[in-house]
């Protein structure tokens, strides 16, 4: 197949885990007989300081351009003041908008050699895979009327969570399409006991729900989801839920893995729509340019990109399976390793991984 795929390394580490990662593309390329043309952009920070702006024209029209988008990370200490009329993640937020991006697929996954890594015992752990899906354009994020007044009371603010029907509709169809490829079980998350939006949301959901008897539905209210996911996380498979709640939630799921240099994300549109996927860390300027970042997010994320905007299953699962072999032979990026065991290097870790994916036998 031939496929147009944009990359944005941005800022900090971005550029180093991008730059394995698209080395890691060219093999499966090779391997499996596709052609991916690679064009890579300014996004972010770095794009800031060239052109003035986050999120350059040239960019968003690459990105427009393109089958899927393929980003590192952007922020840092250099463009992190408050007062600054430009930030870069106002890149983002127009780049997600841009491509209609609603639904946030975040998956969290405990491999074996690392279930030790988790602050939760192994043995709670092991197993673990979770499917988040949070929406990502609505809900109290972008609900209005929002603001604030100067009242009789002194300073005030307000926000307002509002999700119309087709909003949790086409949200919670992706989740049940997902659980179909996967263990056959969604759990919707909501306030419904006391929020007015978490009642329609249960009601549509419930709806979406009845269309799929063949999937197990269970629905969960957020603050017990919040024990659940520390108690049990491996009973879960495909979670959906709103956009201030999937935030707090896919926030403390990811830590179940004890590692952030290991989760992928997607943001994705209605089917057939431009995909955007990235490493769900940010830019770690503590260790940027010191070669030692974790690259196997941002693999996973191309994983994500292969399976979801490619239709490349075979092509992702040898990616997570290559990620997996590697684990398994011990090798380790400072940010995994324990103590006393010897840390590889970003350039490594991209070689280990390339050499462990040439050697997966194809049918
Ligand atoms: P961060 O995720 O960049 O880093 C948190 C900690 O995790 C750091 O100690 C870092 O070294 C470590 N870490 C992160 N990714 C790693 C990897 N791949 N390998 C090894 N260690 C890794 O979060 P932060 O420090 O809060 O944010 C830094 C900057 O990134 C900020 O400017 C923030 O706004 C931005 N940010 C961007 C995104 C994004 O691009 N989507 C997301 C989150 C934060």
């Amino acid at each position: 197949m031939e496929a147009k795929i944009t990359l944005l390394p941005g800022d900090g580490i971005g550029p180093e885990i991008v730059a394995e990662t698209r080395k890691l593309l060219e093999v499966v390329a090779a391997k499996y007989n596709h052609n991916f043309n690679f064009n890579e952009q300014l996004f972010g920070g770095i794009a800031i300081d060239e052109t003035g702006t986050p999120l350059p024209d040239d960019t968003l029209a690459a990105c427009l351009h393109s089958d899927a988008v393929l980003m590192g990370a952007v922020g840092g200490p250099k463009w992190d003041d408050p007062r600054a009329k430009v930030r870069p993640e106002q890149g983002l937020l127009g780049l997600r908008k841009a491509l209609g991006a609603f639904a946030n697929l975040r998956p969290v996954k405990v491999f074996d050699a690392l279930a030790d890594a988790s602050p939760l015992r192994p043995e709670k752990v092991r197993g673990v895979d979770i499917m988040f899906v949070r929406e990502l354009t609505g809900g109290i994020y972008f609900g209005t009327p929002q603001g604030r007044l100067d009242g009789d009371n002194g300073r005030e603010g307000f926000n307002t969570m509002r999700y119309n029907e087709m909003e949790i509709r086409r949200i919670v169809e992706i989740a049940f399409d997902l659980a179909t490829k996967r263990k056959k079980k969604v759990t919707s998350v909501d306030k419904a006991n006391v929020l007015v939006t978490s009642r329609v949301w249960r009601e549509v959901a419930q709806e979406v729900a009845d269309e799929h008897p063949d999937i197990e539905y269970e629905v969960i209210l957020v603050d017990a989801m919040a024990m659940h996911l520390i108690n049990r996380p491996a009973d879960f498979d495909v979670v959906v839920t709103g956009n201030l709640f999937g935030d707090i939630l896919s926030d403390e799921a990811s830590m179940i893995t004890g590692s952030l240099g290991m989760l992928p994300s997607a943001a994705l549109g209605v089917p057939g729509s431009i995909g955007l996927y990235e490493p769900i860390h940010g830019s770690a300027p503590d260790i940027a340019g010191k070669g030692i970042a974790n690259p196997l997010a941002t693999m996973l994320s191309a994983a994500m990109m292969l399976r979801s905007s490619l239709n490349l299953d075979t092509e992702a699962a040898a990616i997570e399976t290559a990620v997996s072999n590697v684990l398994n032979a011990g090798h380790r990026t400072a940010d995994l390793a324990r103590v006393g065991e010897t840390a590889v290097g970003t350039k490594e870790m991209g070689a280990f991984v390339t050499m462990a994916l040439e050697n997966i036998q194809t049918v």
